[in-house]
């Protein structure tokens, strides 16, 4: 795997302070610049971890991070290790300013943006091992990908010592890894999932979304449009929701589909009734898609699972 540094300003405390709005909004690139910030925090500390090309759906991240403590770090590093052969790490969206301009305006205390080598310096290479879970859905297209998730996020819940994290529902099989590790290795950082904050035609926002094409764009609805029209039936049963999601995605040949999978909630195996969780995956083009839904089956749905604002953490 190739590591690449991020496109960051120079030096925190010099060029980014110029810009209007970003006042007061301090940002640290190195681990002894982050202990110092650190240590003059005091009170609850909650982090969220992000890649950077910050949308919506960050923002609902960083708002609920700050209903569960005193001060909000944000941090910003495409993480090399999570990335395949191949992968889209060297074209990841970078918009720094737009960024820390989100990060000002949502009262964020401290935004740690590291390079490659801060993270993943000198050393043995040590990294978590994932399990089995992390070889399946998304794992099985991804191989080594969430070795490089926990690893990042380990190290992260290491040097940020937060009392809690932030992860969004919409990389569910990652969320829920996440927990697993926190309590499995005592890393003693609550773990909260926000559910997925969507378009107004239902799709997922993404930092991957700007890679479509519009006319792509108007393909990729098949994937948010496949999981309601499954939850919309899952009063019938396991059997029915996966047919009558397959169908709205077969109405899309263009778009390749990697997986639909029902599961429960905690992505074991599919139940009979109850809750659970329905996933897709697939590519359009070179774009690499991802969204879920949480379902009961056997219960009749009265309206959307889930809202852009519904802050359950
Ligand atoms: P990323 O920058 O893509 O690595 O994502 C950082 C965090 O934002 C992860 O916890 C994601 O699950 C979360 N996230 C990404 N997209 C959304 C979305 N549409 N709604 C809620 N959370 C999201």
């Amino acid at each position: 795997m190739t590591t690449a540094d991020l496109q960051i300003p120079a030096a925190p405390g010099t060029a980014h302070q110029d810009r209007q709005g970003l006042d007061g909004l301090a940002v640290v690139r190195t681990r002894a610049e982050l202990d110092a910030a650190r240590r003059a925090m005091t009170g609850r500390v909650v982090l969220v971890p992000t890649m950077g090309a910050l949308h919506e759906g960050h923002r609902a991240l960083i708002r609920a991070a700050h209903t569960l403590g005193d001060h909000v770090v944000v941090s910003i590093f495409v993480n090399p290790t999570q990335f395949g052969p191949g992968e889209d790490l060297d074209r990841y969206p970078r918009t720094t300013w737009v960024d820390l301009d989100m990060c000002a305006e949502e009262d964020v205390a401290l935004v740690f943006m590291p390079k490659a080598d801060e993270m993943y310096g000198p050393g043995l290479g040590i990294r978590v091992e994932s399990g089995d879970l992390a070889d399946r859905l998304e794992g099985a297209v991804r191989p080594g990908h969430f070795s490089g998730v926990l690893t990042v996020v380990a190290k992260l819940f290491g040097m940020v010592s937060p009392q809690a994290a932030v992860f969004g529902e919409k990389d569910y099989q990652q969320l829920v890894l996440i927990r697993a590790m926190s309590r499995e290795l005592a890393l003693g950082v609550d773990v909260y999932g926000l559910p997925t904050v969507r378009e107004s035609d239902g799709m997922a926002l993404s930092s991957r979304n700007r890679y479509l094409d519009e006319h792509q764009r108007v393909i990729a609805r098949a994937l948010s449009r496949a999981l309601r029209a499954g939850t919309t039936v899952a009063e019938h049963g396991p059997a029915r929701v996966l047919a009558v999601a397959q169908a709205v995605l077969e109405d899309e040949p263009e778009l390749i589909v990697d997986y639909l999978a029902l599961t429960d909630p905690e992505l074991g195996p599919e139940p009979e009734s109850g809750p659970a969780r329905l996933l897709v995956a697939g590519r359009l083009g070179t774009t690499r898609l991802i969204d879920n839904l949480a379902l009961d089956l056997g219960r009749a749905v009265a309206g959307p699972t889930e809202t852009s604002e519904a802050a359950r953490v």
